[in-house]
């Protein structure tokens, strides 16, 4: 008599392999057997037609607060997610001194736009060093398992104080300082370390995140600290400007302490080398003995623009700003207005002083790189389908036909604005990307981004679109779920987990491909203190199982909670004890 078993899915098991039919059979928390079972479960899930496949591993999260309140994790939850890493990009909420908590909260409002007075009103604070952070981690029920990095950014501030926050050169004194607390950090069970060094990521006051111009002594001293651990992920978002040789200390770091590298790999306004330049100056450290590995995003990234998101193509004009303070319901009635909807469209934007200006610009003005979010909306969009192309059918403006694309069902319509990873128009580029073994998925940036992008879906939009749905060409689904489970498991040292097998964890997914099918965004405003945040719901997940537990059954959480805090070590421990 098993716990649990699963009978007659198509097993997928995270390989890489030919799915095979076959049961799982489940005992405590671990797969007990895969293939024909036949003592029977005091539980039984029928899995006739259902791909049944890992728990997926998300490891490019910010959960980081809202880890230390909700036990759900969702959105990620709801898309079969089972592992989240977060504390990536070098934001975080350890270490933190008493003093530097608003600070903290105003970076990650900045960088990542998580509302700072929901963090202000959710967060405990109830640690001052990075271990202590990961024991108020652990004494919250989760219904899924959570990693994490120490970010730079908060540990510079740490050590450095006003200095560190204002990016000037740290001493050899205060680099000893930071990789003692990096050190610290893994010991107590980090998964890894991160920073940031692109001026996208600035705090709500405009500072630059802490680390960012950090020079090679820096970084390499505290990747040193890692390797001095023997454990731990280096993990890194850059504009990849050609004066920086990214690669050169990435790949000298890599091969010093044989930990891996990881960098958000991109299509970006903002990045200097070009997508394919940084693939190839991957590539050349990688034969030269370096662990980098690519971190790539399935879809454009993309800002879901709405009155009530955070950013819109009328967020610069005058007659905006002179409603952006006032409650939602009077908000509407104004923008319902014929004469207020005239002088929106016609007036002039005003921007801020700013060196993104030219982002600014594709925000307020970029019709032909802008598409409606209808019912039927799928992430890959035609030209045909941009608000610069239906607006030319209707013969009305861009600016005009956004507006009342935003006005529709009471004004919650979406435009979807794909900033990042849609120079070409299409995704043909991340078919190949996806074949190679030196990338990973990533970039899915669960828990943040609230009010402008919700791509946590990820994992769901890959099934629906790579694997199912896509005309340009498909990728097979034993390699996408390998991606998702596997690969990305064992690029953080998690080698229990992302396969189907007996002794791993039994963190599984039982989908019905068929039927999969991701909803409508909405914001909602559920956040402590009325934070808003984009969600996004999918249908088809059956079942998923966490730690042999169901945590979500047809997309709802049943309220068990077997999920916990990854502390690297102890779960290799935990591995070799169960072996
Ligand atoms: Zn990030």
């Amino acid at each position: 008599m098993h716990d649990l078993v699963i009978r007659g899915g198509t097993i997928v098991d995270g390989s890489g392999g030919v799915p095979f039919i076959g049961d799982i059979a489940i005992d405590g928390d671990r797969i007990s057997g895969v293939g024909r079972v036949d003592a029977r479960g005091r539980s039984e899930i029928d899995a006739t037609g259902r791909i049944v496949a890992p728990g997926f591993v998300d490891i490019h999260t910010h959960y980081d607060g809202q880890a230390t309140w909700d036990a759900e994790m969702a959105p990620s939850s709801w898309h079969g997610v089972t592992t989240v890493v977060m504390g990536n990009c070098g934001v975080g909420f350890a270490p933190a001194r008493p003093d530097r908590h608003d600070w903290l909260i105003a970076l990650m409002e900045g960088v990542e736009d998580i509302p700072g007075t929901a963090l202000a009103e959710g967060l405990t604070w109830d640690w001052e060093t990075f271990p202590q952070y990961l024991d108020a981690l652990e004494k919250l029920p989760r219904a899924v398992d959570v990693g994490t990095h120490v970010p730079h950014g908060a540990v510079r501030a740490y050590v450095m104080g006003e200095r560190g926050a204002r990016n000037e050169e740290p001493t050899e004194t205060d680099i000893a300082a930071m990789s003692k607390i990096v050190e610290e950090g893994l010991r107590a069970g980090a998964l890894g370390f991160s920073t940031s060094r692109t001026v996208l990521h600035r705090s709500v006051d405009g500072e630059l995140v802490p680390g960012t111009t950090a020079t090679r002594d820096e970084l390499i001293g505290i990747g040193r600290a890692m390797g001095r651990v023997g454990h731990g992920v280096f993990e890194m978002a850059s504009d990849m400007r050609r004066e920086w040789h990214e690669f050169e200390w990435m790949g000298a770091l890599s091969r010093e302490t044989g930990l891996p590298v990881t960098f958000a790999a991109l299509q970006s306004i903002a990045k200097e080398l070009t997508l394919d330049e940084q693939i190839a100056a991957m590539a050349a450290e990688n034969a030269n003995g370096a662990h980098i590995v690519a971190q790539i995003a399935l879809r454009g990234n993309g800002i879901v623009m709405a009155w009530r998101g955070t950013v819109h193509p009328f967020r610069f004009k005058p007659a905006w700003t002179a409603i952006e303070a006032l409650p939602w319901a009077e908000q509407l009635a104004r923008l319902r207005d014929p004469a207020f909807r005239a002088r929106m469209i016609d007036e002039a934007s005003i921007y801020p002083d700013s060196d993104l200006i030219g982002l600014l610009q594709i925000i307020t003005d970029g019709w032909v790189t802008q598409y409606e979010m209808d019912d039927g909306f799928n992430y890959e969009p035609t030209a045909a389908e941009s608000v610069a192309a239906r607006a030319a059918a209707k013969g009305v403006s861009g600016a005009a036909y956004a507006y009342d694309l935003m006005m529709a069902g009471d004004g919650t319509g979406f435009i979807y604005f794909p900033i990042l990873n849609y120079a070409d128009g299409n995704l043909d580029f991340l078919a190949a990307l996806q074949a190679r073994a030196d990338t990973v998925n990533s970039l899915s940036d669960g828990g943040a981004h609230c009010g402008t992008i919700c791509d946590a879906a990820s994992p769901t939009f890959m099934l629906e679109h790579w694997v199912r749905d896509r005309v340009r060409g498909r990728i097979s689904l034993a390699s996408a779920i390998k991606r998702q489970c596997r690969d990305t498991a064992l690029l953080y040292g998690l080698a229990d987990r992302g396969l189907l097998a007996p002794g791993m964890l039994a963190d599984v997914n039982v989908i019905d491909l068929d039927r999969l099918k991701l909803g409508k965004p909405w914001l909602a405003f559920d956040l402590p203190a009325g934070g808003k945040r984009l969600l996004q719901r999918a249908d088809g997940y059956d079942v998923t199982i966490k730690s042999g537990r169901v945590t979500f059954r047809a997309g709802v959480f049943t309220g068990e909670t077997p999920g916990g805090v990854i502390r690297g070590p102890q779960r290799a421990a935990l591995r070799e004890a169960a072996e």
